[in-house]
């Protein structure tokens, strides 16, 4: 396999999907609504990825999902894989074992067939606490970054951070590792800045900065409504785009699916056609996306599609 610093120079790396909440739907992961409001960071199992130890197969058959439908990575199941997070969801003593395990799984799936990326999101302390915070986040994330480089990961994604504050811990804890990694913002409740006020482009300009090979942003929002933020992105920065929408349809006033009221148990009602990711990787190319996936909604048909857009809109290049 090419590096994923060469796959960028080449064409659209096609990255994959969502898996807490596809594993979520198929039986395997516990959104926590059923205990309480989900991302207070009380109780447990609250979208962990303690599916890695406790039912290896589930994820395993996501994986193999979708390689086929043409994912040139694999992100492995590490997403809320900090102790902090996993230590609110009574999984803290297996935060080794997890982030292990996925690697192990994700790497096993890919066959050599598909790099796997290491995938790293906040700590939610942030949230919590406030910015005060910072320095355990950065322990936090500085472990788990250590762990993932152990289990072998190709490159990071670090993903789904609302604050660029905690991205940038993120970032320089990457660069202390030598890892190479793709950073991605989710913006909420609107598109316009994130949630210690920056706006995008002021985002992606600090995330090139601190040595990210591709910059954008992640979750929250379905393509049509992102666009226009990675277009600001584009404008700042001269390195790839990466995207990685959600397939959750947002309103004019609440850019994000999570603060829908069909979250997390009525999703069903938003989830947005496998169309709008076809259509989405048809114009990647011209959009200067050169890191295309899909996140929260968006199961392996929808990166079949995806993977179909943009191989129409390559052969209509050539
Ligand atoms: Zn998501």
């Amino acid at each position: 396999m090419k590096k994923i610093t060469d796959l960028l120079q080449d064409s659209v790396v096609l990255g994959d999907g969502g898996y807490l909440i596809e594993l979520e739907r198929r039986g395997y992961v516990d959104s926590g609504s059923g205990r309480e409001q989900v991302g207070t960071g009380k109780g447990s199992r609250q979208f962990t990825p303690e599916v890695a130890i406790e039912n290896p197969d589930a994820l395993r058959q996501l994986h193999h999902e979708f390689l086929s439908a043409g994912s040139q990575v694999l992100q492995a199941l590490t997403f809320f894989g900090t102790r902090e997070k996993l230590n609110r969801a009574g999984y803290g003593e297996h935060t080794e074992a997890i982030n292990e395990q996925a690697v192990r799984i994700a790497k096993e799936a890919a066959g050599g067939r598909a790099l796997v990326a290491g995938s790293v999101s906040r700590t939610q302390l942030i949230e919590r606490e406030g910015m005060g915070a910072l320095p355990a986040a950065r322990d936090h994330l500085a472990e788990q970054i250590r762990l993932l480089k152990e289990a072998g990961v190709d490159f990071l994604v670090l993903e789904t951070f609302f604050h660029l504050a905690e991205m940038k811990a993120g970032l320089e804890g990457a660069a202390a590792a030598g890892l190479p990694a793709i950073a991605t913002m989710s913006f909420r409740p609107l598109i316009t800045e994130c949630t210690d006020g920056h706006s995008p482009a002021d985002c992606a300009r600090a995330m090139a900065d601190l040595g990210a090979i591709a910059v954008g942003a992640n979750c929250e929002q379905e393509p049509d409504r992102m666009l226009p933020l990675l277009r600001e992105m584009r404008t700042a920065v001269n390195i790839p785009i990466a995207a990685q929408p959600a397939a959750f349809r947002t309103t004019d006033d609440c850019h994000c699916f999570t603060r829908q009221p069909a979250f997390p148990d009525e999703l069903e009602t938003i989830q947005v056609s496998r169309r709008e990711f076809f259509d989405f990787g048809k114009l990647a190319w011209a959009e200067g996306i050169r890191y295309a996936g899909g996140c929260c909604g968006c199961n392996p048909a929808y990166i079949h599609a995806l993977a179909r857009g943009l191989a129409e809109a390559h052969a209509e290049l050539a």
